[in-house]
């Protein structure tokens, strides 16, 4: 029986059952710090939670990762994850999405959501949920650790639209951090190697059992400004430090209050068209926009990859297939007029989550993956 399961949290005055189990949370990442988040969401008694990983258990993985098993090595995280959380609380909905969140979690899905939380171990994800959680109104939660340290990230966008984002205070060396996985021409790098970070049980609860409670909002109202909490399990020390905007921020710099999201994929010509021809325009993802080698000259093969999606790509693409030397230029672009884009693709949107038009009065997000079903309406 419910009332008997939550007998203790009623006890609490000020713990809102009733906002728990109505809220919709997404976590990407089934990590270390996801599996500490969804544990802590299904004790609680949250609504539903989906988890959202790309990757498959590793043993190496066990040691931090309180629903995985020695069983479970080779499966998909997100379902091997979801299938064992589903057992502590038979009320909580649970559902795995395997697969690159960027490609399975679209805007409109997203603001379905009450929370989105990043359990992930790199920047890049990080900058984009954020960057979706801002578009969207939906809160976010970013949750990172090491080896000593807790780190913990609030953004409620849905409360203050226009607070500080992920991106307004990330240092340099966090974009650095990123560009080292692409190659000067902005394709992916093949080869490169993955930063692997030690972590243990001791950080991922306690960022876990932080990001958790700030995702639910437990003891507070909502708002409150973005927030960092950095806790220091050595030392037992933590401190809090108010995320304020920064208007030349990458990330919400372009996005004024609150970006007007009109579906764009049906009627992109009429979309684009209304967009002033010389507005800038800027994509979700970088599109491939030149393909050229520059030893040898030959461009035969540009049909293959100019207008697409740069992400669909690496860095083996710069091999010339004419001359075999690694000398192609390929020339990758986020930023365009809008009569440009309109120009490129005079049929199809191109082939990319979402573009940012910065009008004079707003900004304008067009979004290009279908599924607007209604899930907006909360
Ligand atoms: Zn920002
Ligand atoms: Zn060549």
């Amino acid at each position: 029986m419910r009332h008997d399961r939550y007998l203790r949290h009623s006890l609490i005055d000020w713990f809102p059952q009733d906002r728990v189990r109505a809220a919709r949370v997404a976590v990407i990442g089934a990590g270390a710090v996801g599996n500490e988040v969804v544990k802590n969401l299904a004790l609680l008694g949250a609504g539903a939670i989906d988890v959202y990983d790309f990757d498959r258990v590793e043993l190496h993985n066990l040691t931090r990762a309180v629903f995985l098993r020695e069983s479970d090595v080779g499966r998909p995280k997100a379902s091997a994850l979801a299938a064992r959380a589903g057992e502590v609380d038979p009320a909580v909905v649970l559902r795995a999405v395997e697969g690159d969140f960027w490609n399975t979690l679209s805007l409109s899905a997203l603001a379905g959501y009450d929370c989105a939380i990043a359990a992930v171990d790199n920047f890049e994800a990080r900058v984009r949920l954020n960057r979706m959680c801002r578009i969207d109104g939906v809160d976010f939660i970013s949750a990172g650790i090491d080896s000593r340290h807790a780190t913990v990230e609030v953004f409620p966008f849905a409360a203050e639209a226009t607070c500080g984002c992920y991106e307004c205070h990330l240092p340099n060396s966090a974009y650095k951090r990123i560009a080292e996985r692409y190659s000067c021409g902005g394709l992916r790098k093949a080869a490169a190697a993955e930063r692997l970070v030690p972590t243990t049980a001791i950080t991922a609860s306690i960022a876990g059992a932080l990001a958790t409670s700030a995702a639910l909002r437990l003891g507070r109202d909502a708002g409150g400004g973005a927030r960092r909490v950095f806790f220091d399990t050595i030392a037992g020390t933590s401190s809090v430090a108010a995320l304020d905007r920064r208007a030349e921020c990458v990330g919400c710099g372009d996005l004024g209050d609150r970006p007007r999201i009109v579906p764009a994929r049906a009627d992109w010509n009429r979309r684009i068209a209304d967009v002033p021809a010389d507005s800038a325009v800027h994509t979700s993802d970088p599109i491939i926009v030149g393909y050229e080698c520059a030893q040898c000259g030959d461009a035969s093969r540009a049909d293959r990859y100019v207008l697409r999606r740069a992400l669909d790509f690496d860095d083996r693409i710069a091999i010339c297939a004419a001359c075999g030397k690694a000398g192609v230029r390929v020339d990758v672009r986020d930023e365009f007029a809008a009569a440009e884009l309109a120009r490129l693709y005079p049929e199809a949107p191109p082939p990319v989550k979402f573009a940012i038009a910065r009008l004079p009065d707003e900004a304008l997000c067009m979004d290009f993956e279908e599924k607007h079903d209604g899930q907006r309406a909360r």
